[in-house]
């Protein structure tokens, strides 16, 4: 059975408003969503800004993107949201957002390396970065999903961030996480050569990341 997440609505709903409130996203940018029990998923709606979203604006559609309910247009990254869901069962929750320094890498076109413990137990080592395609096609997603792999998090070539995690509060934490350490690893990078961690250690912590990418 695919993962799915207990009232995704309220979960969506309060990562959306979190996600706005620690600055990842402006406005309306950014997409949340997250997969329930009978396979739809239920999606943030386009443009419309966290601060004053209500659960009756978000949209529930079948992996197809057929809309279910709601009566607003869903996010125009939707098939980005369902190509991950579609190409990986245990991904509950997957998250769009607009973080500066993480996209600062994203324009560069460069990985996050993995140099920070916690970075590789919660994301599982380097954020790749996808090839380029434009906002709400449908090659987002396909980049996305191969960038993904034994991933928590991508980047999205001269656009953004994409995290996924069991639940959208774990996305959301995923999300933050990479965004603090694109900001750490561009700081340590001035100071000087960045380390990355022992071969061993960071093998060991992509183990630790398997499990919390099911738990
Ligand atoms: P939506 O408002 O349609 O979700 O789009 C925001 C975004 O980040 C597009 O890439
Ligand atoms: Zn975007």
């Amino acid at each position: 059975m695919p993962r799915s997440v207990e009232d995704a609505p309220t979960a969506v709903l309060a990562a959306a408003k979190d996600m706005l409130a620690k600055g990842l996203v402006e406005g309306t940018a950014g997409n949340l969503s997250a997969r329930q029990a009978d396979g739809t998923v239920c999606v943030t709606p386009s443009s419309v800004d966290y601060g004053d979203m209500v659960l009756e604006d978000l949209v529930v559609v079948d992996l197809d993107g057929t809309v279910v309910s709601g009566e607003r247009p869903p996010s125009s990254e939707l098939p980005l949201h369902l190509a991950v869901y579609r190409a990986f069962d245990d991904v509950g929750s997957v998250i769009h957002s607009h973080p500066v320094h993480a996209t600062m890498f994203a324009v560069a076109r460069l990985p996050i390396p993995s140099c920070i413990d916690e970075f590789t137990v919660y994301v599982g080592g380097d954020v790749r970065v996808t090839e380029y395609a434009m906002s709400g096609g449908k090659h987002v997603g396909t980049n996305a999903v191969a960038a993904l792999e034994g991933r928590g998090a991508a980047l999205i070539a001269n656009h953004g961030l994409v995290a996924v995690g069991p639940t959208p509060s774990k996305a959301l934490h995923i999300t933050a996480l990479v965004e603090r350490s694109a900001f750490i690893i561009w700081g340590a990078r001035l100071l000087g050569e960045i380390h990355h961690l022992p071969e061993k250690v960071d093998r060991q912590f992509a183990g630790v990341y398997e499990f919390m990418r099911q738990n």
